[in-house]
Order: C-alpha cells, then sequence, then structure tokens
C-alpha cells in the first residue's frame, strides 16, 4: 500500500480515454489499495479515478453519504436525470474551483472488485462525484465542461470549507 502522487491537470494522461480492465488481478488490487490510501491522506477527497495516480485504467474509488468507499471498475454512467447547476474543483487542479452543469441524479453501472456486477444510483454530491470521476477515466476534466472559463476562480486557503469536495 502506498501514498501516490497525483497527476497535473496539465499532464496527458488525464485528457485521453482510460483503458478497460480485462482481469482484476494482483496488480489492480494494489492499484485500488493505493487509491484508497492516496484519497485518505488527501483528506476530505470526495472521489479519485485511476488517471489521477498517472495510471490509463478505468478504476474510480468515491466516498459514499455514509464515509465508505466504493470501488467501480469499468464504470459507465447509464441512467441520468435532471441539471444541476455546480461548483466544481478537481485534486489535479487544487486552488480552483468552476462552475458547470451536471445532472442531478445518475446510475452507475460497473464491477466491484471482486468481479461483482454493481450499479449506484446517486443523487446530489454523490452523483456529481460519480459523473465527475466517470469522466476521468474517459479523459474528460471539469473544465471541458464548463461553458466560460470566467467562470473559473480561485480558491483561497481561508476558504478550506469551499475545497472541501475536491475530486
Ligand atoms: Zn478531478
Amino acid at each position: 500500500m502506498a501514498v501516490l502522487p497525483l497527476t497535473m491537470m496539465s499532464e496527458s494522461v488525464l485528457h485521453q480515454k482510460a483503458k478497460r480492465v480485462r482481469r482484476i488481478d494482483d496488480s489492480i488490487q494494489k492499484l485500488i489499495d493505493d487509491m484508497i490510501d492516496t484519497m485518505q491522506d488527501i483528506g476530505g477527497a470526495a472521489g479519485l479515478a485511476a488517471p489521477q495516480v498517472g495510471v490509463p485504467l478505468q478504476v474510480i474509488v468515491v466516498e459514499t453519504p455514509d464515509d465508505e468507499l466504493a470501488v467501480i471498475i469499468n464504470p459507465e454512467i447509464v441512467k441520468s436525470a435532471g441539471e444541476d447547476e455546480v461548483g466544481e474543483g478537481c485534486l489535479s487542479l487544487p486552488g480552483y474551483k468552476g462552475k458547470l452543469k451536471r445532472s442531478e441524479k445518475v446510475t452507475v453501472k460497473g464491477r466491484d472488485r471482486h468481479g461483482k456486477e454493481i450499479r449506484i444510483k446517486a443523487e446530489g454530491l454523490l452523483a456529481q462525484t460519480l459523473q465527475h470521476e466517470v469522466d476521468h477515466v474517459n479523459g474528460i476534466v471539469f473544465l471541458d465542461r464548463m461553458e466560460s472559463m470566467d467562470d473559473l476562480r480561485e480558491v483561497g486557503d481561508e476558504d478550506e470549507d469551499e475545497v472541501e469536495h475536491e475530486e
């Protein structure tokens, strides 16, 4: 288990579609453990996608409302409804927050770390986090979804609670 360095916004791994996981072997289990360690080390992170630790594979980890961590391999949004304008930041672009539109509710399908098919229905912050992380494995970052870069603003250290939900 290890805390991995985060990739930053300018790195190409964040802008290319990650590969689907074909076999959930030991290297995938290690990646998942390391991603969980990395998230816990950051503290206050709502989610993390493998490309954010430099690994171009479709693996995400999200924090659920009951403070549990859900691992989703090959995640896909299979249903979405509603629309919300949200404020959003990214661990790969520390200190900034943008305004963009996200679906209010989503259903995400994938596999857990044991290979079992799972479906997560979510709304609110979890729905937002899931869309953010599924975007990451598709090479999309939140900046790509913003209508205007004028809506990107710097959040200072004094705004600690504003950056609480970085993904
Ligand atoms: Zn992100």
